[in-house]
């Protein structure tokens, strides 16, 4: 996804629930995890490559990290952590066929109807994401060059298989299902903590949790 879009899944899924000095270092570390450095070498940040058992177990050890944190009464690392965890859960809609996928089983269906978690879909044997091809795939985020570069690149590309931006068909639903993961991302983690670490994490005095 790109930054703008990043910001805007994380703000409409969470402004109900953190404070905007909270929500505001969420959104820091989400967008930090597209650094350039975090380009190579990290393909289960973004869920590219196929990355997907890596990809859920970085969730898996995030999710953890996020209470741990809050056990040791610590807000500031528990609110990183989580924005870190949204960024690749977000990036899972943009970068692997599952919206494809989902639209192709629910042609009538508007975006606001997207299931983020259709077990059928994350199991199924065609889930697959974008690979990288560089070098030549690093000229293709250059938007001069992009139109002579994207042919060049096959189908399973990054390129070609990304919704990173509403240019993308099927952007409208990978921003929808974005934003209903991050909410139940949210929400999955409030179930293993207590009413003041909640207050701690979302610096809020009444979360809706
Ligand atoms: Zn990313």
């Amino acid at each position: 996804m790109k930054k703008q879009y990043h910001r805007s899944i994380t703000m409409q899924a969470l402004e109900a629930h953190f404070n905007p000095e909270a929500l505001e270092t969420a959104v820091a570390a989400n967008l930090g995890q597209d650094a350039w450095w975090y380009q190579f070498g990290h393909d289960h940040f973004h869920y590219d490559n196929n990355s997907f058992a890596a990809g859920n177990a970085y969730l898996d050890q995030l999710r953890r990290s996020v209470v741990e944190a809050l056990g040791r009464g610590e807000a500031l690392p528990a609110r990183q952590l989580f924005g870190r965890l949204t960024h690749t859960a977000q990036d899972f809609y943009a970068h692997s066929n599952y919206i494809t996928l989902w639209r192709e089983s629910h042609p009538e269906a508007v975006p606001e109807e997207v299931d983020p978690l259709l077990a059928a879909l994350i199991t199924s044997p065609r889930l697959c994401s974008g690979r990288i091809y560089y070098p030549l795939e690093a000229f293709s985020f250059l938007p001069a060059l992009k139109p002579y570069v994207v042919p060049l690149l096959p189908r399973d590309s990054h390129a070609w298989m990304n919704l990173d931006d509403p240019s993308r068909p099927g952007f409208d639903c990978a921003h929808a299902a974005a934003v209903k993961r991050t909410k139940l991302e949210f929400e999955r983690i409030c179930q293993e903590l207590c009413p003041e670490q909640i207050q701690l994490w979302t610096g809020l005095q009444n979360p809706k949790a």
